[in-house]
């Protein structure tokens, strides 16, 4: 089975210290054959300062003095809360050597603090619901931005809600607001991602790729948003086998484009 995986960090992410040829030698042993670097690149730090770009000469450079035998390498970016500053969305994502952009939801839009939602209180279920009420906003805010090709990991804030703060909370108040989300995406030819945290979160994105299929959604990539080498790739073969179940082929891109491979 063809395998890929668009989603993941280097030591030029801020909260990475990978090795880059040590990520790529990860996938390959994994079994992918298709890999995409998608540093971090968030518009505002997670205490909700705006970030400035310091452009692409890093990545450019790591990128090009890499190569793997045996693996297709990508360049992409993790672009976090377009909607702060479209121009300079807009200014980053013009690099002609981009593969793919991921838009990102981490933080809450800078007119509620901004912060990502990682360091917000978590404490209580209510507070959660509050948070994912804004959080279903940003979603609709990024959703509309021009400056990406798929939507990340739709169910972010349960990793913190439901893991580090042990609720049990589920996204379905939340579906219409998540599905004007997924309509705004597919009107634009764009697509979400199956995001497997390093092989955590694969079964929760059952109902959300059954929402996004009856939204009509065609386009999906797979990530396992690994940080380090021993986490690379893992959740991608049963990500695969979630997408073969629904009838989704698997999306990798090319120059901002995407191509489609049977399952
Ligand atoms: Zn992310
Ligand atoms: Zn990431």
């Amino acid at each position: 089975m063809f395998l890929a995986d668009f989603h993941n960090h280097t030591r030029l992410s801020p909260d990475s210290e990978a090795d880059p040829l040590a990520m790529a030698r990860a996938a390959l042993d994994y079994g992918v054959s298709e890999m995409c670097f998608t540093d971090h690149m968030d518009l505002l730090d997670f205490k909700g300062t705006p970030n400035l770009f310091g452009g692409w000469g890093p990545y450019l450079d790591q990128f090009h003095s890499l190569s793997v035998p045996g693996l297709t390498l990508r360049l992409g970016l993790e672009l976090g809360e377009a909607w702060e500053n479209p121009d300079l969305a807009a200014r980053i994502v013009s690099q002609p050597q981009l593969d793919f952009v991921i838009g990102s939801v981490h933080n809450l839009d800078s007119g509620h603090g901004g912060m990502d939602i990682f360091y917000m209180d978590l404490s209580t279920e209510e507070k959660c619901y509050d948070i994912l009420n804004l959080y279903v906003d940003c979603l609709n805010l990024q959703a509309a931005q021009d400056t990406f090709d798929v939507l990340a990991h739709v169910i972010y804030p349960l990793r913190f809600m439901n893991g580090k703060a042990g609720h049990h909370i589920r996204l379905d108040p939340w579906y219409p607001r998540i599905a004007e989300a997924f309509r705004t995406l597919i009107a634009k030819d764009k697509g979400i991602e199956v995001n497997t945290c390093r092989g955590r979160t694969v079964e929760d994105w059952r109902p959300i790729l059954a929402l996004y299929k009856d939204c009509g959604g065609v386009i999906v990539t797979l990530g396992s948003d690994a940080h380090r080498p021993q986490d690379m790739s893992k959740g991608i073969r049963e990500g695969a086998g979630l997408l073969k179940e629904f009838g989704f082929d698997l999306a990798t891109y090319e120059k901002r484009q995407p191509k489609f491979h049977k399952l």
